[in-house]
C-alpha cells in the first residue's frame, strides 16, 4: 500500500474503543459489520430507479452497491490504496436511502422541512452510528472514522457543526481520504452505466437517442463495425462494458498522474489538498457529465418514471402524516421512540422509521393504514 493510503496504524479509530480482531483488519471488520446489518439486507427491496415490483431484472440499491464496490476495488488496487476500506464505504454508501429512490427522499425531506430536513447521506451515517442495534456495548456499528468519513459525502454547514471532527472538513473545505473520493466517483460510474442498461430494458431509452451521446456513440460505432449482426441486447452490453472500461481506465490514469504531481506522503496530505485528487481527465469528465445529464432529462424525468414517482410521493407523505397524527402506529420496538418527547423528536423517529422501510413494506403499510 502507498503511503497516502488510509492506514489502520494512523487511523482515527472508532467512537467506542474495542480490542483488535484476531484475523481481520479494522476496515475488513467494518465491511463485515455492514454486510451483517439489517439496513444492508433491506437494500435488496429498495428502488434504484425502477420500483422493485416493476421487474426482477432492474438494479436495486443492493446490486447497485455491489457494482460500486466492484468498480471501486479495481481502482483501489491499481492505485495502491486501501481496498477493504473502499469496499466498506461502497457497501454502506446508500444505507440511508428511503424507499422509492430519490422521489422518496425528496418527499421525506419536504415532510421534514420544519424539523431539520432529511438527507439520505446523513441518514446513512445515522444508520451506522445510531440506528442499527446489534451490539451489547455500543449503539450502531461503531465503524472506524475513515469509513464514516467516506459515508458522509456531503453535509450542510449546520449539520456539520454537530458532527465534531467528522464534520470539520465541510466547514474548513478539506478533502476526505482517497478511498472516500474514489467511492464517490465509482458510484457515479456505476449508475451512469447501469441506468443506460435498465432504461433500455424498460424501453424508455432507445438506441438512436443513446448513439447521440459521445461516450455511448463512440463505443457503439466500434462494436457495430466489428459485430454488424449483433442483436441489440448483446450490443448494449458490449457497449456498456466498454464504456465502464474506458472511464475506469481514465480514472486510474488521471488519478495516478495527479497523485504523482501532489506527491502526498500521508492521508493528512491528501486531506489538506486544495481539491480532490481522484478524478477523470477533462475529456472523460465532459463525456461522463453529458451522459449523466442525458439520463436526467431522458430517464429520471421520463413521463413513466415521473408517474411512478408521483405515486410513491403520495405514499411517503401519507405515511408521515398518519404516524405524526397517531404515533402509536409505529411499533413499540422501534428504536428511538422513547426519546420522542417533542414534535421535532417525534418527526425524526417517524423519518427514521419510514427511511428504513423497503418499497414493498411501505406500500403494505400505506394500504394497511388507508
Ligand atoms: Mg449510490
Amino acid at each position: 500500500m502507498a503511503p497516502y493510503a488510509a492506514r489502520e496504524e494512523s487511523g482515527k479509530g472508532r467512537r467506542y474503543r474495542e480490542r483488535p480482531a484476531a484475523y481481520r483488519g479494522e476496515y475488513q471488520r467494518d465491511r463485515d459489520r455492514i454486510i451483517h446489518s439489517t439496513a444492508f439486507r433491506r437494500l435488496v427491496y429498495k428502488t434504484q430507479v425502477f420500483v422493485n415490483h416493476e421487474g426482477d431484472l432492474y438494479r436495486t440499491r443492493l446490486t447497485h452497491s455491489l457494482e460500486v464496490a466492484q468498480i471501486a476495488r479495481t481502482v483501489a488496487r491499481a492505485l495502491h490504496i486501501n481496498e477493504p476500506l473502499v469496499e466498506a464505504i461502497s457497501l454502506a454508501h446508500d444505507l440511508g436511502h428511503t424507499p422509492f429512490g430519490h422521489a422518496g427522499q425528496d418527499a421525506l425531506n419536504a415532510c421534514m422541512r420544519n424539523f431539520g430536513g432529511f438527507e439520505h447521506n446523513l441518514q446513512s451515517l445515522r444508520v451506522v452510528d445510531d440506528l442499527e442495534e446489534k451490539y451489547a456495548d455500543f449503539p450502531g456499528l461503531n465503524l472506524t472514522f475513515e469509513t464514516r468519513e467516506g459515508i458522509l459525502k456531503h453535509c450542510s454547514a449546520r449539520n456539520a457543526r454537530d458532527l465534531g471532527e467528522l464534520g470539520r472538513r465541510f466547514l474548513e473545505r478539506g478533502q476526505p481520504g482517497l478511498e472516500a473520493q474514489l467511492v464517490n466517483l465509482a458510484d457515479a460510474i456505476a449508475y451512469n452505466n447501469h441506468d443506460v442498461d435498465d432504461g433500455f430494458r424498460a424501453g424508455l431509452l432507445d438506441l438512436d437517442q443513446l448513439r447521440e451521446q459521445p461516450l455511448f456513440g463512440e463505443h457503439y460505432d466500434e462494436v457495430h463495425a466489428r459485430y454488424p449482426d449483433l442483436d441489440d441486447r448483446r450490443l448494449i452490453y458490449e457497449v456498456i462494458r466498454r464504456m465502464i472500461g474506458h472511464v475506469v481506465t481514465d480514472l486510474i490514469e488521471q488519478s495516478s498522474f495527479r497523485i504523482a504531481q501532489l506527491a502526498p506522503q500521508s492521508i493528512e496530505d491528501v486531506r489538506a489538498a486544495n481539491g480532490p485528487v481522484i478524478g477523470f481527465s477533462d475529456r472523460v469528465f465532459t463525456q461522463h457529465k453529458a451522459l449523466k445529464e442525458f439520463l436526467r432529462s431522458n430517464l429520471y424525468r421520463h413521463e413513466q418514471v415521473r408517474r411512478m414517482n408521483d405515486e410513491t410521493k403520495v405514499i411517503v407523505e401519507s405515511l408521515f402524516d398518519t404516524y405524526m397524527a397517531d404515533f402509536g402506529q409505529i411499533p413499540a420496538t422501534f428504536a428511538d421512540q422513547a426519546n420522542a418527547h417533542n414534535e421535532a423528536q417525534r418527526a425524526r423517529v417517524v423519518a427514521d422509521y419510514i427511511a428504513g422501510m423497503t418499497d414493498r413494506f411501505a406500500i403494505a403499510e400505506y394500504e394497511r393504514l388507508s
